[in-house]
């Protein structure tokens, strides 16, 4: 059995009520494609002009030190009309960490990004309802409750573990073909450890997607 589980979230679901793990379209093939941990100059660039090349829009959940490190690559994420959200100043583990650490963590990161987007111009249903992942998924209940009257709280249908070079990218464009279903929400990341790996896999599954039919949009 692989490593990574996909298709899980009903039953986490019963834990930890309201978080969205797939977005329901039984009828429409919707795919959300989303890249976690950067933005950085090793991978996001070029995650961009990837998805510039085939004409999709993507939601990137961004590490708050990343963006202190690189302003210019979080504009033009939203310049190129792509969705951002926070994943914590830190890329913080909620079960490791007090409730008050947690998010005053995810604050530091939220007023970065809002500053930073005062910049540009962006649809006011982005400014207004705000998303939100946990690194690693990890939340604990009374977070999640908190967090989701401020946040969307996106997870995830599929993990494709591109993060994982012993895994190999022929296995991760795999489990992103045999995993994908109507309205997933795909985790990539644009980050230094995933770079060669999706630069295999990620062209490769977006032909694959395009070719069955799928459309992509943000969350
Ligand atoms: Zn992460």
């Amino acid at each position: 059995m692989s490593l990574y589980l996909n298709h899980y979230g009903w039953l986490l679901n019963f834990f930890y009520p309201g978080l969205e793990w797939r977005l329901q379209h039984p009828d429409q093939k919707v795919l959300y494609l989303t890249f976690d941990d950067g933005p950085v100059p090793e991978a996001t660039p070029w995650v961009l002009d990837t998805l510039d090349k085939y004409n999709i829009k993507a939601t990137f959940f961004c590490v708050g030190g990343n963006l202190e490190k690189y302003p210019e690559l979080y504009k033009d994420i939203l310049k190129r009309k792509h969705r951002t959200a926070n994943h914590t100043y830190n890329h913080l583990n909620g079960w490791k960490h007090s409730d008050d650490y947690y998010f005053a963590n995810i604050l530091a990161c939220e007023s970065i990004m809002e500053k930073l987007e005062e910049e540009v111009d962006i649809p006011q249903e982005w400014r207004e309802k705000r998303l939100f992942r946990p690194p690693y998924g990890k939340i604990k209940r009374i977070q999640s409750d908190y967090l989701q009257e401020i946040y969307r709280v996106v997870m995830w249908d599929v993990i494709t573990g591109d993060f994982d070079a012993q895994r190999g990218k022929e296995k991760c464009l795999k489990t992103a073909i045999e995993a994908r279903r109507n309205g997933s929400i795909i985790i990539f990341h644009d980050s230094v450890k995933s770079i060669s790996t999706i630069q295999y896999a990620l062209p490769k599954f977006i032909e694959d997607s395009l070719e069955k039919g799928y459309t992509f949009e943000t969350l």
